[in-house]
This record gives C-alpha cells, structure tokens and sequence, in this order.
C-alpha cells in the first residue's frame, strides 16, 4: 500500500493488514486534533523525500513523524515494537480498513465518536497492557 503526505513531498510504501487503532491520549489529541488514527504495519519504506520527514521524539518509548513542508502526520512509532504506526488518512485506499480498538477512551473529547463496535481502554487499561508507555 502507497501512501503520502498532503503535499505529496513525503511518499512511502507499507504492507498493512485490515485494521486501525484508534488513540484519544493527550498527546495524540494535540498532534492530531483529537485522536491519532494508526495502522500497523510489519514493512514500511520511505520511498521519496526522506529529507522532508522530520521524526521528533515524543517519549522515551515512541517517536512521531510528520512531513516538515506541509505538517501532515506520516507515523507513530515504538521501536522496540517494530515498525510504525502510518496514519490512516496518509493510504491511498482505506475502504477495507476497520477500527479494532480504541485507546484512552476515558480522555476522548466528547463530541468525537467513532461508529462501529471496536476494543476499547481506558487509560488506567492501556497502561497495564504497555507499562507506562502509550
Ligand atoms: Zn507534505
Ligand atoms: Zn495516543
């Protein structure tokens, strides 16, 4: 699967399966306008303007990556964990993608829901299952 930034400087190529995370932490919530949207992947290649990739560091676990010429969000990524988390609205197709679970849904803003039944964790869930991470 092919995806991009808005501006089209930053391309990328991932093999992704059906499923997307949905996180509503405070920090997706700043970076994202409210909730950060990832799909996992298990490869993931810049495949064009790497040097418009700008990867900050957003904790000792997890870095986040955006294109620094337009300022979309490209990925989330824990390391240790393998390869990144692509935001879904970078894929240039999203019909067969479906949210399986929801993070931090006791911090969601209240106007924002999501359709559809999915797995959903609190905060005080979420750190149990990632230690402190997020
Ligand atoms: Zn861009
Ligand atoms: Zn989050």
């Amino acid at each position: 699967m092919n995806g991009q930034c808005m501006c089209g400087a930053v391309k990328f190529r991932a093999e992704i399966g059906d499923k997307f995370a949905a996180c509503f932490c405070e920090m997706c919530q700043r970076w994202a306008s409210g909730m950060f949207n990832g799909v996992g992947t298990t490869a993931f290649e810049v495949t064009d303007g790497e040097e418009y990739l700008t990867v900050f560091k957003s904790s000792d676990w997890a870095n986040r990556a955006f294109c620094n010429k337009c300022g979309s969000n490209i990925y989330y990524h824990m390391p240790e964990h393998g390869t990144p988390s692509v935001a879904l609205g970078t894929l240039e197709n999203t019909d067969e993608l479906r949210n399986a679970i929801r993070f931090f849904v006791d911090k969601r803003p209240k106007g924002l829901r999501l359709a559809g039944e999915a797995k959903e964790l609190t905060e005080a869930e979420c750190m149990a299952m990632f230690g402190d991470d997020e």
